[in-house]
């Protein structure tokens, strides 16, 4: 596995890679890598003859300082678990590498992007859209790894695909859960432990709701959902809600589309965690 910091030395390593006919798979990560990363990585290198995963704590989609400042760096462990997975080569670029000027490109991810994340984090996406773009164009990849735990921003990345007309697979990846059914995440390590420990309410609480359907309303759901949780006092829940699968827009029944996705954002303490379930109404 090659560690390399430098655009030019990769482009001029998977040019050679692509030389010899080589199909190359990519997984954007910002680090901090646990098994739902990692799950990703398996993927990209089962289904391509070289794997590139990337490492980089991508600042113009935080909309947060503290958040930003605070995120999890874990590069060496994340190099030990890349290197256990198979994966061919990382990207870790320093910040000024990736942006040696500021980004100012406004990205068209239309209503898709407008809603949840969209609206309580307001320019995250436009800097995931930046990001996800570069790398596409310095990695060229045939296939890129997305996980549906970031349910939105797989649709928000398929728009901007289509609007620069990228020649890219988008694969969505199954959500992995700890034990108690808390959606990994890399925000997890900055959980006490008696927050890790109330954490699992909000997976619990997703799953419980999805025996509901079709028997009550969706706000009926909604409310059961973000009242349950929002019982216990370290969660809060940030927004709750029933969307269709593709557009990410407010159901208001079960029968106006398929296999709805709820989608949370909750605080634990200072820590916002993302989580969401599909429910099954055929
Ligand atoms: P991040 O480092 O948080 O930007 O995540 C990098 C990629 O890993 C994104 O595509 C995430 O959706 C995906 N990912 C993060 N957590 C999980 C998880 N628990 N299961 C599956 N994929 C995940």
């Amino acid at each position: 596995m090659k560690v390399i910091s430098s655009i030019c030395e990769l482009k001029n390593c998977l040019s050679g890679e692509r030389r010899k006919s080589k199909t190359i798979g990519l997984v954007p990560t910002m680090g901090a890598l646990h098994d739902g990363h990692i799950s990703l990585v398996k993927r990209c290198v089962e289904e391509n003859d070289i794997c590139v995963a990337s490492l980089f704590v991508n600042p113009t989609q935080f909309n947060n300082k503290q958040d930003l400042a605070t995120y999890p760096r874990t590069p060496e462990n994340d190099y030990a678990l890349l290197e256990a997975a198979r994966c061919d080569y990382v990207f870790a670029p320093a910040e000024k590498e990736m942006y040696p000027e500021p980004d100012t490109r406004i990205f068209n991810l239309g209503p898709v992007a407008e809603v949840m994340e969209g609206a309580h984090r307001p320019g995250h996406f436009n800097g995931v859209a930046q990001i996800v773009s570069k790398l596409f164009d310095i990695v060229e990849p045939v296939k890129a790894y997305f996980g549906e735990k970031d349910f939105q921003q797989i649709a928000v990345i398929r728009v901007m695909v289509k609007e620069l007309n990228l020649p890219v697979e988008i694969v969505p990846c199954p959500i992995l859960r700890e034990a108690s059914g808390l959606a990994m995440s890399s925000r997890n390590m900055r959980l006490t432990p008696g927050q890790h420990q109330k954490a699992p309410l909000i997976a619990r609480t997703l799953k419980e709701s999805t025996t509901f359907v079709p028997g009550k309303k969706v706000q009926e759901v909604i409310d059961y959902v973000v009242n349950t949780i929002n019982k216990e006092p370290v969660l809060q829940v940030e927004y709750f809600d029933i969307v269709d699968r593709n557009t990410l827009q407010s159901v208001k029944n079960w029968e106006e589309t398929v296999d709805p996705v709820g989608c949370i954002a909750a605080f634990c303490g200072e820590t916002r965690l993302i989580d969401n379930i599909t429910y099954r109404n055929k």
